[in-house]
């Protein structure tokens, strides 16, 4: 497969590493947008977050947790993180390896909090919440 990140996990393609265990590897995003900007990717190929298992997934959120930990410890002035993951091409995913990103934070850093990334037009009706509510509540094949 021709795929950049299952290059990094077989070790092709070298990577500033920062953590591994069993189903993941973290390493630094090449063209980091803050310091320490990794990306945690499960080893074995996933496409897009929602392709993986419910356990595949938490095994890889494991180690996004073991991982922020490790940044909130290890680098000076960091005071929080932002954390989340572009989901298909629409979403401005563009390795299509599933990948979980972690930004380190501080005070004064001038970036945006996740409600910057996504600000459609959308219904704050009450009654409209409601329905998806119950859309996404009912009985699913898939889940
Ligand atoms: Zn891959």
């Amino acid at each position: 497969m021709d795929c950049i990140f299952c290059k990094i996990v077989s070790g092709e393609i070298p990577c500033f590493k920062v953590y591994e265990d069993e189903n993941a590897l973290a390493f630094l995003d090449v063209a980091p947008c803050a310091d320490g900007h990794t990306m945690v990717i499960p080893k074995k190929h996933a496409g897009a977050f929602v392709e993986m298992t419910p356990e595949e997934a938490g095994n890889l959120f494991e180690a996004v947790n073991k991982v922020s930990v490790r940044l909130m410890d290890k680098l000076e002035n960091v005071t929080g993180l932002t954390i989340g993951a572009n989901t298909y091409a629409s979403a401005g995913q563009t390795v299509m390896h599933t990948h979980i990103h972690i930004f380190p934070r501080c005070e004064g850093d001038g970036g945006g909090t996740t409600h910057s990334i996504v600000n459609s037009a959308v219904s704050k009706d009450p009654e409209y919440l409601k329905k998806i509510s119950e859309l996404l509540t009912s009985e699913n094949e898939n889940v």
